[in-house]
């Protein structure tokens, strides 16, 4: 897939989408399921900046339950959600925020069909060019740095509500500056923000740094049954570990606290490739798999029906977790990166 951004086609077709919005027109946000910081800070940023834009008529939602994870409830703009079932039916525009693929869209995926017009804002390689405009670029270190270029073409100025809302998605998606997508242009984009006033200590300590005594108590339990198998990825190896909803439940946690074990399991030095499985449903999985470099695991999540980035990726994985890394596992060498070899 080329590294390509959006053309100068491409950007004109978004303006005229709102641009000629009718007077009134109802416009609605959705981001991806199980939403993270970025499709959240994303969708949210840019729905305040329609709104100093004068739209009236606006929701922002997102697939499944309508919980927001703990660590994103302070972020402004949550006025404009609604649940998913409380959506417009049929909103004259639909702009999808950080989905690489419709089925990122759960049940509302209909509409994409429903709708006057849908936008696609994105920065995953992967994505499958769904919907009728695409601003995708995969070169963005987030979806929000996307969503902040086309407020500034419309000459939206950033208040501190918007920039903390792209703030958190340009962290959450940077692992707070230190990934390689971390260039030149995050960091101006980043100045920008905090001029504007925001408090990154705060933001930071609320967003990454703040959980529940239990979920302390069920990351030491998930991470001490944490295996590691050398062999595996040519050599590279595999650390993977597993939390089930019987795990959630003991500690009396919240599905989402688990987002952040990743960051936890892909320390470990002997292996290059992390796996963290959660359970969603008896034999369901959501998959979390990250690199350091040698395997694309993009190419490992592709083929097991998900999606994501070359370093960090992810697909719902079914049966026994012995059989779901199983699978893993055996993608692992067609996924090595031909420059990492040898
Ligand atoms: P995370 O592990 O943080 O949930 O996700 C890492 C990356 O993989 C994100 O870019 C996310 O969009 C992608 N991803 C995670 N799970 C899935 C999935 O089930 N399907 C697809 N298409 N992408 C996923
Ligand atoms: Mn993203």
């Amino acid at each position: 897939m080329p590294e390509t951004g959006p053309t100068a086609a491409d950007w004109a077709a978004a303006e005229a989408l709102i641009r000629e919005l009718p007077p009134d027109g109802r416009v609605l946000l959705i981001c991806h399921v199980n939403p993270d910081g970025d499709a959240l800070g994303s969708m949210l940023g840019f729905g305040l900046g329609l709104r100093r834009l004068g739209v009236r008529r606006m929701q922002a939602t997102f697939p499944g339950p309508p919980e927001v994870p703990e660590p994103f409830r302070g972020l402004p703009g949550l006025d404009l959600l609604v649940p998913a079932t409380e959506a417009y039916p049929d909103p004259d525009l639909v702009i999808c925020f950080d989905a690489a693929s419709e089925s990122r869209l759960g049940e509302l995926v209909d509409r994409l069909d429903t709708a006057g017009a849908a936008l696609v804002l994105d920065h995953h390689a992967s994505n499958t060019r769904f919907g009728g405009v695409h601003l995708v670029d995969p070169r963005a270190a987030a979806t929000s740095v996307v969503a902040e270029q086309l407020l500034a073409r419309f000459g939206v100025p950033l208040d501190a509500g918007i920039a903390e809302c792209f703030y958190v998605a340009l962290t959450t998606d940077t692992g707070s500056f230190r990934f390689d997508a971390t260039t030149p242009e995050v960091h101006q984009l980043a100045a920008r923000l905090l001029a504007t006033g925001i408090r990154p200590g705060d933001i930071s300590r609320r967003v990454f740094d703040t959980r529940p005594f239990g979920a302390v108590r069920l990351f030491g339990e998930v991470l001490g049954r944490a295996r590691l198998e050398p062999a595996a990825a040519a050599g590279r190896g595999l650390v993977w570990t597993w939390a089930t909803l019987d795990d959630l439940a003991r500690h009396d946690q919240r599905p989402y606290v688990l987002e952040a074990l990743i960051d936890s399991v892909r320390c470990t030095a002997e292996a290059d490739v992390s796996c963290v499985l959660k359970q969603t449903a008896p034999g369901e999985w959501a998959i979390s798999m990250r690199s350091k470099g040698a395997v694309d695991v993009s190419r490992v999540a592709v083929a097991l029906g998900g999606g994501g980035h070359r370093f960090a990726a992810g697909f719902t994985g079914r049966g026994a977790a012995e059989e779901v890394v199983a699978a893993i596992r055996g993608q692992l060498d067609a996924a090595l990166i031909p420059t990492a070899v040898g």
